[in-house]
Order: structure tokens, then C-alpha cells, then sequence
């Protein structure tokens, strides 16, 4: 027995867009496209686990990009990935464990 694992796959899930910023690369006024790209451990080539996420924003017509803070690309995200794929189980436990911890 034995296993094919790898790092270094990356996954790129678009969050939406900022409003519009002088790119100081050339120079263009575009709203930016905010990222979130994750890079996978994976085992059997199928990524399993998720061990680096970070979120930036790039310019649509450079593709210059600049790490942002997660709180500032999530205000960003749009649509129904808005919690970050959970499902609805995952999502209510989420919640739940809120209700409970704030009883403290
Ligand atoms: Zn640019």
C-alpha cells in the first residue's frame, strides 16, 4: 500500500469586486477583482484539505494583485458562496455554537 500526495494545488474562487482603483501598475481606474486562493494538500490528486488561504485583489487588466485581509474580501463576496461553501448542516452547527458561546 502506498500513497500519492502533493502540495501546491491552487484553487482561485472569485469574491466579487471593489469599487474603482487607480491601479498604481498602468495605470487604469477599474474596480478590482477581489480572490480567495487556496492551496490544497491532496491525496490521489483529489485535494482534501485546504492548508494556506489567502485573499487578494488584482487588477483586471494587469493582474498586478495586492494580499488583502479576509475581513475586507468578504465584505466583497457576492452570491451563494457567501459562507464560504459550507453546507446548511455545517452552517446551523456554525450558528448554534455562536447561540451557545455568547450564553457564557
Ligand atoms: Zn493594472
Amino acid at each position: 500500500m502506498f500513497f500519492i500526495f502533493g502540495f501546491g494545488k491552487q484553487t482561485v474562487k472569485e469574491l466579487g469586486t471593489s469599487e474603482k482603483i487607480r491601479c498604481q501598475n498602468c495605470g487604469n481606474v477599474r474596480p478590482w477583482e477581489y480572490k480567495k486562493i487556496r492551496s490544497w494538500f491532496s491525496l490521489f490528486f483529489i485535494p482534501v484539505i485546504p492548508y494556506k488561504t489567502v485573499y487578494i485583489k488584482s487588477c483586471p487588466v494587469c493582474k498586478t494583485g495586492l494580499k488583502v485581509d479576509k475581513e475586507e474580501a468578504v465584505n466583497h463576496m457576492q452570491g451563494p458562496d457567501i459562507h464560504d461553501g459550507l453546507t446548511d448542516v455545517q452552517r446551523n452547527y456554525r450558528e448554534q455554537m455562536d447561540t451557545y458561546n455568547r450564553k457564557d
